[in-house]
C-alpha cells in the first residue's frame, strides 16, 4: 500500500446506524385502523394517547392485520460491509434505499475486521447454524489475513486510479469487506418482516439464524424504532416477532 493510503486506512469492527428521519408513533396505527369504523373521526385518534388503545394494536398484530403499520415512515443512515448491503438489499416489500457510488466517488478504505466477541467457529448444518467462541490464535490469523487481503487490494485499486483507470474499472479489486453508506427508509410494517429475519431472539415464533454483521444493523435500528413505537414493538414481541 502507498504510504498515503495506508496512513488512510481503517479497520472497523461496528457498524454505524442513525434514525436521520422519522413519522412514526403509535398512534399512526390506530388513526389508519379505526377509519375502517369510525370514517373522520378516526383523526380524533391523534388527539389521545395510545396507550388506551395498547388492546388494538395488539388484536391488529395478532390477527397479521398488517396495513395500519404502514403509515409511517423512518429513515436510517447506515454504514456496514459490502456483503451486509448484499444481504440488506434483498429486502425489496416496503424499502426504499440510496447508497454511495463506486462509479462516481473513489472509495474510502474502511473494512471491516471482526471483533473480539465475534464467534468465529461455525458448527451444524445449513439453515440451523451455530457459532462457538474462536481462539485467540483463530482471531490473530483472521485479523492479520483480513488486513494484509485489505491492504494489497486497496493498493492495486490505488495503482489503477493513479494509471487514469476510471473508478468503475478499479474498484473490481475491492473485497466485500469494504464499508459502503446508504439511506434506507422504511415503515414499522416492513421492519418488523425485516427484524424477524435478521435478528435471533428467543421470542421468536419462527426462529431466523442471521449473520451476526446484518443483526447489528438490525439491532441498532430496532432500539430506535421502540423508542418511537414502544407499544407497537411490545405487540410484535408478544405475538412471536411475525411481522403482521
Ligand atoms: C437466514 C437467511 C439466510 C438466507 N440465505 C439465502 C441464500 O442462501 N440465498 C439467497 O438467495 N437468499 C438468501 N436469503 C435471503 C432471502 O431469500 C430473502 O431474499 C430475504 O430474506 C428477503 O426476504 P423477503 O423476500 O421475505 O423480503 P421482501 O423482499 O422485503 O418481501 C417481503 C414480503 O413481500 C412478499 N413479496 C415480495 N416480493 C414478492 C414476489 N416477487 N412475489 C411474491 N411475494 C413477494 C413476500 O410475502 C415477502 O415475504 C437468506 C435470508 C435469511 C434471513
Amino acid at each position: 500500500m502507498t504510504d498515503e493510503a495506508a496512513q488512510q486506512a481503517r479497520f472497523r469492527d461496528d457498524v454505524t446506524v442513525e434514525l436521520v428521519r422519522h413519522a412514526a408513533r403509535d398512534s399512526d396505527v390506530l388513526w389508519a385502523a379505526r377509519v375502517s369504523t369510525a370514517g373522520e373521526q378516526s383523526l380524533e385518534e391523534l388527539e389521545k394517547d395510545p396507550e388506551r388503545s395498547k388492546g388494538l394494536i395488539n388484536f391488529l398484530m395478532r390477527d397479521r392485520h398488517g396495513t395500519p403499520f404502514e403509515h409511517n415512515s423512518m429513515t436510517f443512515f447506515v454504514s456496514a460491509p459490502i456483503f451486509v448491503f448484499r444481504e440488506f438489499h434483498r429486502h425489496r416489500s416496503g424499502w426504499s434505499y440510496n447508497e454511495e457510488s463506486g462509479r462516481y466517488r473513489e472509495l474510502q478504505p474502511v473494512f471491516y475486521v471482526p471483533g473480539e466477541e465475534r464467534r468465529l467457529v461455525q458448527q451444524g448444518r445449513p439453515g440451523k447454524y451455530e457459532f462457538v467462541e474462536g481462539t485467540p490464535e483463530q482471531h490473530a490469523t483472521v485479523t492479520s489475513a483480513m488486513e494484509d487481503s485489505y491492504r494489497r487490494s486497496y493498493d492495486a485499486y490505488r495503482e489503477m486510479l493513479a494509471a487514469g483507470v476510471a473508478r468503475e474499472v478499479a474498484r473490481a479489486v475491492l473485497p466485500v469487506g469494504l464499508f459502503s453508506s446508504m439511506y434506507a427508509t422504511c415503515n414499522a410494517r416492513s421492519l418488523m418482516h425485516f427484524l424477524s429475519l435478521r435478528t435471533k431472539d428467543e421470542r421468536a415464533a419462527i426462529p431466523s439464524f442471521p449473520q451476526r454483521e446484518i443483526e447489528m444493523v438490525a439491532e441498532r435500528m430496532e432500539a430506535r424504532w421502540a423508542e418511537l413505537m414502544p407499544l407497537t414493538h411490545a405487540a410484535f414481541n408478544a405475538h412471536g416477532r411475525v411481522a403482521p
